[in-house]
């Protein structure tokens, strides 16, 4: 059931209930008025009775009854009066005795609702007394005039409640279609969006509500799915073309080996050719493997507590010789004992690793390389500074990014433009971010908090 038709429903049930309640209302307090001026004029009527019996009780019977029909006749409905006295004669005229004759002998007091040759009536009973002497006292009043404009008022609204109620569903129907329109136009473009046309947007009505909102939260997401799925794209372009760079050379060297006999020398010069691209090819494969396995489930790492000093010390005494083959100085400046820190030793290592070498890599002779720690609240800091060849201000916001190498015409040598991509998604499991702050030519400085165990 379509949004428009339940609201229609709802907002319809709500406000036959309202109208409802409304009429039945307006009926009984139009009923219990009508009723409440009848029974006044009754008691009107008896008062006016009583009055006229204190004047003339002194005055002889006949005169009496007399000034009581003259009484009744002025006033309208003054035939259905009926007065007793002590003895049970009847004061005035038979009008309307039938009606009210119900009762007989001593009266019980009150108003009643009587029935009559079919005709409701209202009457009122009383005893009163008059210049030291009881009467009865009944009058009587048509209700019929009531009734009938009860009954005008029940069917005014029986007739009106459902043109009411018609016309306001109508007018409901058609306020949610345009409320709700943009809906159809969202959901028709939502259909034709896919992996192919993700740059599609869907359609933001200027409304300022929720329709409003859930478009540019649904625009927000394919944003962010189109950023995704475009590195997706670009990552495994770069990645077969990285491959195919190793694969080629690869291949040339054995095909020039092969192509006549050689000598000994030759043939070893060739396979350590081989063998180094494919220590590369290794690296690469290794390097996305582990960015693949960080995109499909976040890079889960068991952690534990981790000596930080103890895996500097091992990273740089393993790079001491490449460091010293290239005449640049690789040293630690280690905080004095600093607490142990929550973290994958392994992993850890991989990145320290990656950030030594790119010091080492990017550092010229006589250049130098520091790794240092310290010790901070509940942190330690662990920076990597080198004198190196700096980075351009404009490559900085990039050189996290997958196969991005800051200098493309110095790639063979240099890595892949893996490193710090593996690095930092290796930080970011340990709730961490490596910043980097660098001068061309003058060096840079790559550092990040570890949280303490
Ligand atoms: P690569 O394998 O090419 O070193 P990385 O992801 O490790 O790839 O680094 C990306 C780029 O960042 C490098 O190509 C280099 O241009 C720049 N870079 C990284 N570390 C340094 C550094 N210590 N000094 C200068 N440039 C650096």
């Amino acid at each position: 059931m379509s949004i428009r038709l339940r609201l229609t429903i709802w907002y319809s049930t709500v406000l036959l209930l309202g109208l409802a309640t409304f009429g039945i209302g307006m009926w009984f307090v139009l009923g219990h008025r009508m009723m409440s001026v009848i029974e006044s004029n009754l008691a009107e009527r008896v008062d006016g009775v009583r009055t006229v019996l204190e004047l003339e009780s002194k005055v002889k019977d006949s005169d009496l009854r007399q000034e009581l029909w003259e009484f009744t006749r002025e006033i309208p409905e003054g035939a259905l009066t009926r007065v007793r006295d002590a003895h049970g004669r009847e004061l005035l005229p038979a009008a309307g005795r039938q009606l009210l004759s119900a009762e007989r002998g001593s009266i019980t007091p009150g108003y009643r609702s009587v029935l009559w040759e079919g005709h409701l009536y209202r009457t009122l009973s009383r005893r009163i007394q008059a210049a030291g002497a009881p009467f009865d006292v009944i009058a009587a009043a048509s209700l019929e005039g009531t009734a009938a404009i009860l009954a005008e008022f029940r069917k005014f609204l029986f007739l009106m409640i459902p043109v009411v109620l018609a016309t306001a569903c109508l007018g409901g129907y058609w306020i949610s279609r345009r409320a709700l329109s943009p809906v159809d136009e969202i959901t028709r473009t939502a259909l034709s969006i896919s992996v192919q046309n993700l740059a599609l947007r869907l359609p933001v009505p200027r409304t300022g509500d929720e329709l409003q909102r859930m478009s540019e939260t649904w625009n927000g997401v394919l944003e962010r799915l189109e950023t995704t799925v475009n590195r997706i794209r670009q990552f495994t372009g770069d990645a077969s073309h990285e491959l195919r760079t190793p694969i080629a050379l690869i291949r040339a060297t054995a095909d020039l080996a092969l192509q006549r006999e050689r000598s000994v020398a030759d043939y070893q010069k060739a396979l350590a050719n081989i063998r180094d691209e494919s220590e590369r090819m290794t690296e690469l494969i290794e390097g996305l493997l582990a960015l693949a396995r960080s995109d499909a489930k976040g890079m889960v790492l068991p952690q534990a507590a981790v000596d930080i000093n103890g895996i500097v010390r091992e990273v740089v005494s393993s790079n001491l010789a490449l460091a010293e083959s290239k005449g640049v100085e690789l040293s630690t400046d280690l905080a004095d004992s600093p607490p142990l820190v929550k973290g994958n030793a392994p992993a850890l290592r991989r990145l320290l690793l990656s950030l030594v070498d790119n010091a080492l890599k990017y550092t010229p002779s006589n250049g130098r390389v520091v790794v240092s720690t310290r010790a901070a609240a509940g942190e330690v800091l662990l920076a990597v500074q080198d004198t190196g060849s700096g980075i351009e201000p404009g490559a900085l916001p990039h050189i996290f990014e997958r196969f991005y190498r800051a200098d493309a015409t110095r790639s063979f040598g240099a890595g892949a433009g893996l490193g710090l991509s593996i690095a930092q998604a290796i930080a970011e499991a340990h709730g961490s971010t490596i910043k980097v702050e660098s001068q061309p030519s003058a060096g840079s400085r790559f550092h990040l908090t570890l949280r303490t165990a």
